[in-house]
């Protein structure tokens, strides 16, 4: 950084990935799917994809194609699924690069039988089915059809479905009714899926909340992100629940301080006066870096050791801070948010204040922030 008065910088913990993957993979006993989609929810795709394979992970999930190559040009070499693609994907470079791929319809597992054939390499399909979450996946309408031309597929050496999967809509409300019900659909097109002679498939349903919750979803495999990010997939107060560490601190630099009379009228629009003469300090992130602007006069952060509530609007640069008289200079450190255990807010603390959920946080931060790995 050029200009050390605006230093911000996203810390990352990469060996809290790293545990936090071991804890999950040694309680649900069994192979896991670390998520690392959306530049690894923001902790940097590389680097988490490491630090979750260090951790023991058995193989990595990401949402675009684009996110397997980059995984693979960075030389990570364990099995990547890649699972949402439109027409026309790319699936020949799929192939060649060894990376997964996952079916929710017939027109896509013909795209994907014409480049295994193009390539002369059979693809590793999985099949999604939609059990309720009406996102991606076949509906039970569509499975027959997707399950039987999977099959001849398979017969014609063109793929191995190696993947039978669905996702939840409800895994972070533990006794919604809409659990057993996505379990019981599971289960059928499991059942379909496999009377069609799709045996050798590994099913896999339970996303963080419901590898934490919910044993009944596991399956042959879990495939959580949240939570190896150290971020509780319920959504509780309590950031080390179910042995979690967070593993991203989100901090910056004060860029410059004044001395003001009460009653100035403080950033855009002027939401927020200071009662009496005050401090002011200026914090050189904004809604530009991923800061929400939703944040003015409702986020907490920790100012030189003490507790302020950003005042007034974010801007596209920088907030301000009220400090009141205490002794907060340029260049003292704010923390936005970071694991809670030093006094700084949570990134579940900011999703409370600004109406929002820590994935949207931590996936959205970015901008001139510098990353630095610890
Ligand atoms: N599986 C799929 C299909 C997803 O889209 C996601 C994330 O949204 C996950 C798993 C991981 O979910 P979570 O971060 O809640 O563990």
């Amino acid at each position: 950084m050029t200009d050390p008065a605006a230093r911000a910088e996203i810390v990352v913990d990469v060996d809290a990935i790293a545990a936090n993957t071991a804890v999950l993979r040694e309680r649900v006993g069994r192979p896991l799917m670390a998520v690392v989609k959306a530049d690894g929810y923001g902790h940097g795709l590389l680097p988490a994809a490491r630090a979750v394979l260090a951790g023991g992970a058995d193989c990595l999930g990401v949402a675009v194609l684009d996110e397997a190559l980059a995984l693979r040009a960075g030389g990570v070499t364990a099995p990547v699924l890649a699972w949402l693609h439109g027409p026309g994907a790319d699936y020949a470079a799929a192939l060649r690069a060894d990376v997964e791929v996952s079916v929710s319809a017939e027109w896509a597992l013909e795209e994907v039988v014409a480049a295994a054939r193009a390539t002369g390499t059979p693809a590793r399909v999985h099949l999604f089915v939609d059990t309720g979450l009406s996102r991606e996946g076949a509906t039970a309408a569509d499975w027959p059809g997707v399950v039987a031309a999977a099959a001849r597929a398979q017969a014609d050496v063109d793929i191995t479905v190696v993947g039978l999967w669905s996702h939840m809509a409800y895994a972070d409300a533990p006794t919604h009714p809409t659990i057993g019900a996505q379990v019981r659909v599971f289960e059928e097109a499991v059942a379909l899926a496999r009377g069609a002679g799709l045996t050798d498939a590994r099913l896999h349903l339970a996303n963080s909340a419901a590898t934490v919750a919910l044993p009944d979803t596991w399956y042959d495999m879990v495939r959580p992100g949240v939570a190896l990010y150290g971020l509780d997939p319920l959504g509780g107060p309590d950031p080390t629940a179910h042995g979690l560490r967070p593993a991203m601190t989100v901090r910056a630099s004060v860029a410059l301080t004044k001395r003001v009379p009460a009653g100035v009228g403080v950033s855009y629009g002027h939401t927020y006066f200071p009662d009496t003469e005050t401090t002011l300090a200026l914090v050189p992130v904004g809604y530009a870096d991923g800061v929400p602007r939703a944040a003015g006069n409702s986020a907490p952060v920790l100012a030189a050791g003490a507790h302020r509530t950003i005042a007034g609007r974010v801007c596209m640069d920088q907030f301000v801070l009220d400090v009141g008289n205490a002794a907060v200079r340029p260049g003292d450190d704010v923390v936005l948010w970071g694991p809670g255990d030093r006094g700084e807010p949570t990134a579940q603390q900011w999703a409370d204040a600004v109406d929002t959920i820590h994935y949207e946080l931590v996936t959205r931060i970015g901008g001139r922030f510098t990353r630095r790995y610890v």
